[in-house]
């Protein structure tokens, strides 16, 4: 980026800017590692508080260390106002790159400061979260922040420990917070107003943007995951004397197995699998291998086309298996369906990707995301941005252009200012009042 470009954006610049200067709080001089509860935590929370005050918005910290900035509705102060929540998460995995989660942080923030400046109000309350902890990187649990917001938080991790023996309540403690709280956090009470919707901009991390030119794409799902653990057992055997013909080798169908795994995901589109993980015993370069444990990870945006892949995967891994005279083992031990994005909420992002000019391109999302929590609340959507360098993402080295931080922002800002919460009811009862909680 020049200076010229950067003088005519309106966001991009800016924004890229502020991401320089997050990515200054870290635990480690040099890189970028931000975690929950963190001294960095606190730097860059009490930074995003300091923007999002600067661009019109009521902002604090929440029980949690989620940073929450409010643009109140036209009607300042109505406990009626809906509200449409927008953000990610401040927290990054270890040497990460500086937009992961940031960008769908500032690039709302860059939103509200235009709104304010022209004196526009939305008629709806507009919400933008800075969620304290999603990639889990401390305490081993993900997505925290979101999690406690979409009353999916289970109070039994607040005895979850870091590497130094600091417990998650600790934690949260020592930070200022109230680790007991969380039922107030729980915004399916309609407590500060009904959420109608959630909105979450995001770094692609991924390539298929950059592989066809676009800036932006319109997310369709956040994939559901199947994880199993395989165990195949066979015989072990002198590796000199046992003929080829008559060995029951667990590594050999194994090998099979994982290929099987390939072969399966390449042939249906919409999933990805993966062996990422694989013991041999005994482990001795001259003994026939007896016992071999491997995990599947199987991926998709569509839960049926998930489950039927692995089903059938059991299938073949106990044809395979009988056909090599082993015995096989394949238990799930994680199972997580897929969140759809709204279509009605695509379709209106769709309409502001038009508006700038640009063709729309869908496409679900690999990685997990705050979004994902949040279909227990209201209906999700999610755009993604052009991650640069290959896509890569999680790394020191990913990148995203001002040019796009610009064109994604510009979306967003479509967004907000045509949407139009359908459940808008001026006389209704907030829920928080018609069922009290205890
Ligand atoms: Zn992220």
């Amino acid at each position: 980026m020049s200076m010229d470009v950067g003088a005519n954006l309106r966001f991009g610049a800016d924004i890229l800017a502020q991401a320089e200067v997050l990515a200054g709080f870290t635990e480690v001089p040099g890189e970028v590692t931000r975690t929950y509860c963190s001294r960095s935590h606190r730097q860059a929370g009490d930074y995003l508080i300091g923007l999002m005050r600067e661009a019109g918005m009521v902002a604090d910290y929440d029980a949690f260390g989620n940073v929450v900035g409010r643009y109140e509705a036209g009607v300042p102060g109505s406990p009626w106002a809906p509200v449409v929540m927008t953000g990610s998460h401040q927290d990054s995995v270890k040497k990460a790159g500086k937009y992961d989660g940031l960008f769908g942080i500032l690039s709302p923030i860059a939103c509200v400061r235009d709104l304010h400046r022209r004196g526009k109000r939305l008629p709806y309350t507009l919400e933008v979260v800075a969620f304290g902890d999603e990639e889990g990187v401390r305490f081993g649990v993900t997505l925290i922040g979101s999690k406690a917001m979409a009353g999916n938080f289970d109070p039994a991790w607040l005895e979850l420990t870091d590497s130094d023996g600091v417990s998650l309540r600790e934690a949260i403690r020592a930070f200022g917070g109230d680790p007991d709280a969380w039922p107030a956090l729980d915004r399916r009470t309609g407590a500060h107003g009904e959420v109608v919707a959630f909105i979450e901009s995001h770094i692609e991390q991924g390539a298929t943007l950059l592989d066809e030119g676009l800036p932006v794409g319109v997310v369709t799902a956040i994939v559901g995951a199947t994880r199993m653990k395989v165990r195949v057992t066979g015989l072990a055997g002198h590796a000199g004397t046992v003929p080829m013909g008559a060995r029951q080798d667990a590594l050999a169908a194994a090998a099979e197995m994982v290929l099987a795994v390939e072969r399966h995901c390449t042939e249906h589109p919409g999933l990805v699998g993966t062996v990422g993980k694989m013991s041999v015993a005994p482990g001795a370069v001259n003994v026939i291998p007896e016992d071999v444990a491997f995990t599947v990870d199987v991926r998709s945006g569509d839960d049926a086309l998930r489950l039927a892949a692995v089903a059938a995967l059991r299938a073949e891994f106990s044809a395979i298996a009988a056909r090599r005279r082993v015995t096989v083992a394949a238990e799930p031990f994680f199972e997580l369906e897929a969140a759809p994005c709204d279509a009605g909420l695509q379709a209106r992002l769709a309409a502001s990707i038009e508006a700038q000019g640009l063709p729309v391109r869908y496409l679900p999302s690999g990685a997990g995301h705050d979004a994902m929590e949040f279909p227990a609340v209201c209906p999700i959507a999610m755009l993604f941005v052009r991650c640069g360098n290959g896509g890569i993402s999680h790394h020191p080295s990913e990148t995203m252009t001002a040019e796009d931080a610009e064109i994604a922002t510009s979306v967003l800002l479509h967004f907000f200012e045509h949407f139009e919460p359908a459940t808008v009811v001026p006389d209704r009862v907030p829920r928080v009042e018609r069922n009290p909680s205890p």
